[in-house]
């Protein structure tokens, strides 16, 4: 049987409970131990596939074509872990199955209840993450800030479990915040207290607090946490902010937190190694040799969390070329006002990424003609693929008003559509390709040459397909499809011919990009990004820590390539 570990949050939101969770993972799998992550979702949605990004951020998408929560992806990244569907449960599975069951009579005539049914049935879902496997640790972070009153069923759930398995086998880590308080000079400890009051009313007691901080904690700082929280003061963890969320694992060793974490699962103590992840991933993002500016054109730019998948991956295509990436956010809906050159002139590389509806497409179909025109690196993702077959259509074939039939059901060019088979099953919904899917590459395409192999497996998430009636006039103008599907009938990765490096697939590659292995494609991108960088004056800019972004009101603002919620 696995020991657990849950996961809380207090104090406020966004402290990174996600990249925490992430970095106790790398933490323990660094020792040799099997470490499972799952994800608890207090809302109702029964997965965030339907949310808009404003509300939830990126929609993570899994092998098994899962549409999950970001810090999946955290997961992923850290550790050496691929993930299902059974790694992120929402209020909304969890009321959905016990309510099907109690119309299916398994109650026996039973009133249904909060407690146990509904905690039962999360119990189950934490028991099912293991299940067939070999784990020696399953990690459940338990999503929103104690005290909601969303997340009681999972923390009273966590309770009784805890209890099931008896103390040795469960611990609690409480991430937690202590404010500087400026006008005092001082650090504060008291909401902390509260926080972990509120765990104890519901009857746990956290075993380690993580404790974000901006400034050190004094030792006395930590033993006072200590008394007043009830915890070993060795268990009192200092999280400080970091420039790169690669370090946390890092941080947390320094201070023992592995050592803690065997003591009260009772686990022998093994060193871990994390010496690789220090040297090839950490330094590297810190210290880099180069840098590079690439422009991501999109609709949710003011988001930090939108593209979080995207923005990791060009950090990793950033290590595999010693280049620290300074990513410029440029608004597609603003870029359809003005110049694309205005906002393109000073980068190196172009990444449209994914998205639904028209709002931002002719911002985004600028921004690729620029890219094309001006043989700027160019990597599109998803509808960015889609965009650039729209922007060929119309400005290489000539065909005047082509568009995808997301956007213009009459259009007389429809380069984009859907397949005849899912404009029957339209009525039936569901109709959206999900999940990992085999991809051919042709030989002596860049797609290839990224690669390195014959089949790529990548993760989809999309209705709409090239129409391949297109296929060979556009192939006749330049256009190369370098990746099908294995019967050759959906077009999956397109290039241009005449352009030192312009792809775009249909799949996600991002989902599949890691620090210490970085995505090909994303790698290849940014390779190129740096080669033009180098053979062009573009005025670059040298500083390695920011990057820009367009805000609402039009001026140009400075934003932290990394904003300290993300940092735990
Ligand atoms: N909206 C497009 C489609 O459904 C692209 C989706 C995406 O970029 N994830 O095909």
């Amino acid at each position: 049987m696995p020991k657990h570990i849950f996961i809380t949050g207090g104090v406020v939101s966004s402290l990174g409970k996600g990249i925490a969770s992430a970095s106790i993972g790398k933490l323990l799998e660094a020792k040799g131990l099997k470490v499972a992550l799952q994800k608890l979702d207090p809302y109702i949605n029964v997965d965030p596939g339907t949310m808009n990004p404003y509300q939830h951020g990126e929609v993570y998408v899994t092998e098994d074509g899962a549409e999950t929560d970001l810090d999946l992806g955290h997961y992923e990244r850290f550790t050496s872990g691929v993930l299902s569907r059974v790694n992120n449960v929402t209020t909304g599975q969890i009321y959905n199955t016990v309510i099907t069951k109690e119309r299916h009579g398994e109650y026996l005539g039973g009133t249904v209840q909060v407690v146990p049914h509904i905690t039962n049935e999360i119990k189950e879902r934490i028991r099912e993450v293991s299940r067939g496997k070999r784990y020696d640790i399953v990690i459940s972070e338990v999503g929103g800030t104690v005290g909601d009153i969303e997340s009681l069923p999972f923390l009273e759930a966590a309770r009784q479990f805890g209890q099931e398995v008896g103390r040795e086998n469960v611990v609690f880590i409480h991430l937690t915040l202590i404010p500087f308080v400026r006008a005092a000079g001082e650090l504060k400890t008291k909401p902390t207290q509260h926080s972990v009051g509120r765990l104890r009313e519901i009857g746990i007691q956290p075993d380690i607090l993580l404790c974000r901080t901006e400034k050190k904690l004094s030792k006395d700082l930590k033993g006072k946490i200590a008394l007043f929280c009830n915890v070993q003061s060795d268990a009192v963890i200092e999280a400080r902010d970091v420039s790169s969320i690669y370090e946390v694992p890092l941080i947390f060793k320094e201070q023992g937190l592995d050592r803690v974490i065997c003591k009260e699962l009772h686990l022998e103590y093994r060193a871990g190694d994390l010496q690789e992840w220090k040297r090839e991933v950490v330094d590297k993002i810190l210290h880099p040799k180069h840098t590079v500016k690439i422009a991501v054109v999109g609709k949710y730019i003011q988001l930090q969390d939108a593209y979080k998948s995207i923005y990791e991956a060009l950090v990793h295509g950033g290590i595999a070329n010693d280049a620290g990436v300074l990513i410029k956010r440029v608004s597609a809906e603003r870029l359809e006002r003005g110049k694309a050159e205005k906002y393109l002139r000073d980068v190196s590389g172009v990444l449209v990424p994914g998205g639904f509806g028209y709002r931002g497409i002719e911002g985004k179909i600028k921004a690729i003609q620029y890219a094309r025109e001006q043989k700027i690196p160019y990597l599109g993702i998803c509808l960015g693929m889609q965009c650039a077959v729209i922007e060929f259509a119309r400005n290489v074939a000539g065909l005047k008003g082509a568009n995808s039939t997301e956007f213009n059901k009459k259009t007389p060019h429809p380069v984009i559509s859907l397949l005849e088979e899912q404009e029957q099953v339209k009525d039936l919904g569901g109709s959206m390709r999900l999940g990992a899917l085999p991809c051919h590459l042709k030989k002596d395409t860049l797609a290839h040459e990224a690669y390195k192999m014959e089949e790529a497996m990548e993760r989809h998430r999309h209705r709409y397909e090239f129409n391949n009636k297109y296929k060979e006039s556009f192939a006749r103008l330049g256009l190369r499809f370098s990746g099908l599907s294995p019967a050759g009938k959906l077009v999956e990765i397109i290039e241009l011919e005449n352009h030192p490096w312009f792809v775009a697939s249909q799949f996600h590659p991002e989902f599949k990009s890691k620090p210490d292995h970085p995505h090909p494609l994303f790698h290849e991108f940014v390779r190129h990004a740096f080669l033009r960088s180098q053979s062009s004056s573009n005025g670059e800019g040298s500083q390695k820590t920011s990057s820009e972004s367009d805000n609402s009101s039009g001026e140009k603002v400075e934003v932290k390539e990394r904003a300290p919620s993300e940092v735990a």
